[in-house]
């Protein structure tokens, strides 16, 4: 399940190390985010979580109007309320609508 990050010695976004999570970077150049072509910091990419299908096919077609994403913790499950004092520790923040990583 090793997945390389990517290197940040040339600047580029740096991911979440997701080894032992389940979660895995999927191998897939992101251009924008939403339609309205949001910038995304070179190197961010959408995560796949297992058993979690994302409605949008990718962040190019993402449609979420909430702007807020979901924090999924170190089992690859969503956090419903990250305040809450028994919440487990979010690893990643990703948009519920397209999977990108927005940590
Ligand atoms: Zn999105």
């Amino acid at each position: 399940m090793a997945h390389a990050l990517i290197d940040d010695q040339d600047g580029s976004f740096q991911g979440t190390d997701l080894t032992g999570t389940g979660m895995v970077y999927r191998d897939q150049l992101v251009r924008y985010h939403r339609l309205d072509r949001g910038y995304v910091f070179p190197g961010r990419q959408i995560v796949d979580v297992p058993g979690h299908c994302w409605p949008a096919p990718g962040p190019e077609h993402c449609t979420d109007p909430s702007f807020r994403g979901c924090w999924f913790d170190g089992n690859g499950r969503p956090i419903s309320d990250i305040c809450d004092p028994d919440a487990p520790e979010g690893v990643v923040l990703l948009c519920v609508t397209c999977g990108l990583d927005c940590t």
